[in-house]
């Protein structure tokens, strides 16, 4: 019999494009999904030719899907969850980056614990982390959790920045070099990108040396972009081109690059960011404080598009909850206007969640369930009062279906996650340490005058 470490059978699978198939069976061996396909194709099989595995998880009520990409999210902000809603602008700068700075690796390494729980449990597989402050701590407990995840510093020389996350161009790159050098590819679920925060909390000097060192050496490059009008404005102000039209016309736009937000984009720069195959990252919650994407123009330039959450600060790390307020969005501003309920279909929703997601990690076999690709999927608990029964599994995903539905998690061949239960951490442990911290932390004790002027 041909052996492989997990075997899932007579389940549903959310395939490719986009259609639910029933009794299907997938097998995972090493990291990957080795093969997949209808039951009846392995049950009609000599004996010999059937698989053994040390883990079978039969179970026809439950649908399976490649699992969620969070391609923009600070896990170094998971503590601000409630702290940042109804808060006046701008709130990155004025919470947000206090905040960071007062984290020490001990902090920083429970706050990433408190995320990669979070995630796991809301069928978040892999993340895009746009930086944060001792990002080695925080590699170090994403690789014990088995996360799959893309990890950058957090890069700014701006004057506002607390001492203790500003950084000068000559000791930026060096420690970008380090961190890839120590964690790139580590384990094979890994990656380091270069970044800058933001164009405008950077100096010229500083943005163009990340990303024309990310350029040189084919490295993947992270940035904040076009995420306000008033950055816009300023950005024109100060270098009298809009924020993509100058990078391209620098020479400087990275070859692979997420570029998180892209709400504020002219015509011109969306012809950019196609030409470049740049990746677009909204975070639909988020960036209701802020302006609508045109979206749909972007799809239909060829420009891949994920989703990310933006932190727990705006209101948690659940993917689902993201699309749902997303489909909102598009249909009030794109969609009434134009008489186009279709403005953006529940299959589009998803694919931008999975296989965009994909893109954001520069993952080519990520986000499909199908012969050797990656083997990170997610269980779907489909035996429930909101959403049994559906005339479409598929839109009910996007309408009704949130992260507490993910009943178990697959990630790169490994279960971390059966039957709610995680098994590559000790949930109740993190947030017993949380609560402690929060009992603690001079952010909670101290809100008056501690952040800014937070209070
Ligand atoms: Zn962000």
């Amino acid at each position: 019999m041909k052996t492989c470490d997990i075997l899932i059978r007579n389940g549903r699978v959310l395939k490719p494009d986009m259609t639910v198939a029933k009794k299907q069976f997938i097998a995972i061996k090493n990291s990957r999904i080795v093969e997949t396909g209808d039951e009846s194709l392995l049950s009609d099989r000599p004996e010999q030719e059937q698989y053994t595995a040390q883990t079978v998880i039969d179970d026809s009520r439950i649908l399976w899907m490649p699992g969620l990409t969070d391609a923009h999210l600070h896990t170094s902000q998971q503590f601000l969850k409630g702290s940042l809603l109804d808060e006046r602008p701008v709130i990155w700068k004025r919470i947000n980056v206090p905040f960071e700075a007062s984290l020490t690796e001990e902090t920083m390494a429970l706050s990433a614990r408190l995320a990669g729980v979070e995630m796991i449990k809301n069928g978040t597989t892999s993340f895009v982390d746009a930086g944060g402050p001792h990002v080695e701590a925080a590699a170090e407990e994403y690789l014990k959790m088995g996360m799959r995840a893309a990890l950058t510093w957090q890069t700014t020389d701006g004057p506002k920045v607390p001492d203790s996350l500003r950084i000068e161009t000559k000791a930026a790159l060096p420690r970008q070099e380090r961190l890839y050098k120590n964690y790139h590819n580590k384990n094979g679920i890994l990656q380091v990108y270069y970044s800058v925060t933001s164009l405008m909390a950077c100096s010229e000097e500083l943005f163009r040396t990340v990303f024309e060192a990310a350029k040189e050496k084919g490295i993947t490059a992270e940035c904040h972009m076009n995420e306000y009008a008033s950055e816009v404005m300023d950005f024109i102000e100060k270098y009298g081109e809009r924020p993509f039209e100058y990078l391209e016309h620098a020479g400087v736009l990275p070859q692979n690059f997420v570029a998180a937000h892209c709400i504020m984009l002219s015509e011109p720069e969306i012809e950019i960011l196609a030409q470049h195959q740049v990746r677009a990252v909204h975070c639909p919650f988020s960036n209701c404080g802020k302006g609508v994407p045109e979206t749909p123009r972007l799809l239909a330039a060829g420009i891949p598009v994920a989703f990310g959450s933006d932190g727990a600060g705006h209101g948690g790390l659940d993917l689902f909850r993201e699309m749902r307020a997303f489909r909102c969005v598009m249909n009030v501003l794109h969609g009434i206007g134009t008489a186009n309920p279709q403005i953006m279909p529940a299959k589009t929703l998803l694919s931008m969640a999975l296989e965009g997601g994909a893109k954001a990690l520069m993952e080519e076999h990520l986000g499909r369930i199908e012969t050797g690709c990656l083997a990170d999927i997610i269980a779907i608990d489909l035996d429930q009062p909101h959403l049994f029964a559906t005339g479409s599994v598929v839109n009910s995903l996007v309408e009704s279906a949130c992260g507490a539905d993910v009943k178990h998690s697959v990630i790169h061949g490994k279960l971390v996650m059966k039957n709610r239960e995680l098994l590559t951490i000790d949930e109740e442990k993190v947030l017993y340490d949380t609560e402690k911290i929060m009992g603690t932390h001079p952010y909670f004790t101290k809100p008056a005058g501690w952040c800014g002027d937070r209070a």
